[in-house]
């Protein structure tokens, strides 16, 4: 049935075991849903990364063109780069007044908003990009983040992940955390704080800035994402060390953001298709991240005047003590962040335990 056609009546539909991503549960009966799709709907969708952004910005794009199909026209996206509309860190409180119908990004942009948020983009040494789908998706995740979100006016779904990003470019070596006092690093978010502890300086720079702050020395090191994007901006030409793992972004979650009141208005197979999109973005995003990262390793590998370089276990021993000081503090200082720390810390060490089992004995054949 053409779209044409399709708009002369109401659709009814039989859906029948429908898989809902929201907390892994299945809807085993069929359900009758009546949908007006004489209506169409056009949102603006604003996001963190710049117009065109490699892999993070291309999938909003890829989002939007997947949900105007799958939706037969009824429901078409624009994406916004920051700045092209509002900021990139203005986009938490676009979708929330209702500026914007949706947005992406990183949750952990805005800590400010409540230190919970966090959780559900990265902490340090939490988890990586399967183990955060596991506990979002079918570990009570989902439903915490919604719980929060929710007194924003806002509901959010999982719509990417950057994987296992790298521990950053140094000029010096980084034998042991001793090496990490009195270096300016560029490090947002919980790692920053963490650097702290170990005596270092976290220092903020927008993507922009950083490339000319390390080769001026305004910082001595910095962090980024991975291979790809790491190569893209040129830190090979500037620093002689690559180090692994990105022990303060082991798989940072990306974000769709949807005002609440607007998600709500649509009609039902609408609201799923915003959910399978996102789930689809999610994937495709994660799999373009494995196999980029994979290439453009090799492409630095090749670059002489670049060392790669892993941190000694007693080095990230360390830096795990600052993490739990940090974590605990954090969480100890706000009721709904605690609660959300005990969902992370226990679905964490549960999962860890089967990967022992699992992963981490086959990884090492
Ligand atoms: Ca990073």
């Amino acid at each position: 049935m053409d779209r044409k056609h399709f708009l002369r009546h109401t659709a009814t539909a039989a859906i029948g075991s429908a898989f809902f991503i929201n907390g892994c549960q299945s809807q085993k009966n069929k359900t009758e849903i009546k949908a007006d799709i004489s209506k169409t709907y056009k949102w603006k969708m604003v996001t963190t990364w710049p117009p065109n952004f490699p892999v993070l910005g291309e999938a909003c794009q890829l989002f939007s063109d997947w949900v105007y199909k799958m939706s037969m026209g009824q429901m078409s996206i624009k994406v916004y780069g920051a700045g092209e509309l509002i900021p990139g860190l203005e986009v938490f409180d676009a979708v929330s007044s209702g500026a914007a119908e949706m947005g992406n990004g990183a949750a952990y942009y805005w800590a400010g908003k409540s230190p919970a948020t966090q959780f559900f983009a990265a902490v340090p040494f939490g988890m990586n990009a399967q183990q955060m789908n596991a506990w979002i998706y079918c570990g009570g995740g989902i439903e915490l983040w919604k719980e929060l979100y929710q007194k924003f006016g806002l509901i959010a779904f999982p719509a990417g992940n950057t994987t296992m990003q790298m521990g950053g470019w140094f000029n010096k070596e980084i034998k042991s955390i001793d090496d990490f006092k009195g270096l300016k690093m560029r490090m947002p978010g919980l790692g920053g704080k963490v650097l702290a502890k170990a005596g270092g300086t976290a220092v903020l720079s927008s993507g922009s800035e950083i490339y000319t702050n390390l080769e001026r020395g305004v910082i001595d090191a910095t962090e980024w994402i991975g291979p790809y994007h790491d190569y893209i901006m040129g830190f090979h030409k500037i620093a002689k060390y690559y180090y692994s793992p990105g022990w303060h972004e082991p798989g940072s979650v990306l974000e769709n953001m949807f005002n609440l009141k607007a998600f709500n208005d649509l009609p039902e197979h609408l609201q799923i298709i915003l959910e399978t999109a996102s789930a689809r973005m999610n994937l495709w995003v994660i799999s373009e991240f494995e196999a980029k990262n994979n290439e453009y390793l090799n492409k630095i590998k090749e670059e002489k005047n670049v060392q790669l370089r892993t941190f000694t276990p007693e080095t990230l021993q360390k830096l795990r003590q600052y993490t739990d000081e940090v974590l605990s503090e954090i969480a100890l200082a706000d009721p709904f962040t605690q609660k959300v720390y005990d969902s992370f810390n226990e679905f964490r060490s549960n999962i860890k335990n089967w990967a022992t089992y699992s992963e981490k004995l086959y990884h090492n054949l």
